[in-house]
């Protein structure tokens, strides 16, 4: 019997302990999707048991309602909240300096970069864009902020966008190919003036 309470209060401790980090950084994670969203949003991670059960494969979602309004909310995938959880350990890696360059880096290097292109993305649908590839390219474009937000200097925030658009971007392939205008200068240039590329 002592050994069950035990093993209770552990068990409840963990739930605690395990609650109390997933608020963390949907709190943190929330704070960067609304600014780039342009207001209040919230970013979901799954909790212990939903993340047992979590295998959808799209990384994030947002829904839109029949008025073709977003949600206040986008629920992102046990794996990405645990990229983007471990986002300042991983580019703290020798490893991670890989992103200045234009080949495939390690696998956890390229999880980390997409997960926080993906937060970029959700965002954008939470920003009213409803579009896949239009959301993308602006992801693309917001990449910077979203990594400087993350823990990244701005330096490398830039390099891990133009690593996404120069290796990640062209594997990527239907709904989520850039569209013609997703240039510098085009028509979805959210800089039109600035000679930087994708992140000016
Ligand atoms: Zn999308």
């Amino acid at each position: 019997m002592r050994t069950l309470l035990a093993l209770g209060l552990v068990v409840a401790a963990l739930v605690y302990w395990e609650a109390r980090r997933e608020l963390g950084l949907d709190h943190r994670l929330s704070a960067i999707a609304s600014e780039v969203a342009g207001r209040p949003v919230h970013v979901d991670c799954p909790g212990f048991i939903r993340g047992l059960v979590d295998i959808s494969g799209d990384g994030g979602s947002v829904m839109f309602g029949p008025d073709g309004k977003p949600s206040d909310t986008t629920r992102l995938e046990t794996s990405v909240c645990g990229d983007l959880a471990a986002y300042r350990k991983t580019r703290r890696r020798s490893d991670f300096a890989c992103v200045y360059g234009s080949v495939l880096c390690s696998a956890r290097v390229e999880r980390t970069v997409y997960a926080a292109l993906i937060l970029s993305h959700e965002s954008q649908h939470l920003r009213g864009v409803r579009n896949e590839a239009v959301a993308e390219c602006y992801a693309i474009q917001m990449l910077p902020l979203v990594a400087q937000r993350l823990g990244s200097p701005p330096e490398e925030a830039k390099a891990i966008a133009t690593h996404f658009l120069v290796v990640d971007q062209p594997l990527l392939s239907g709904d989520y190919v850039l569209p013609p205008g997703c240039v510098n200068g085009g028509s979805l240039d959210l800089h039109p003036n600035s000679a930087d590329w994708p992140g000016g």
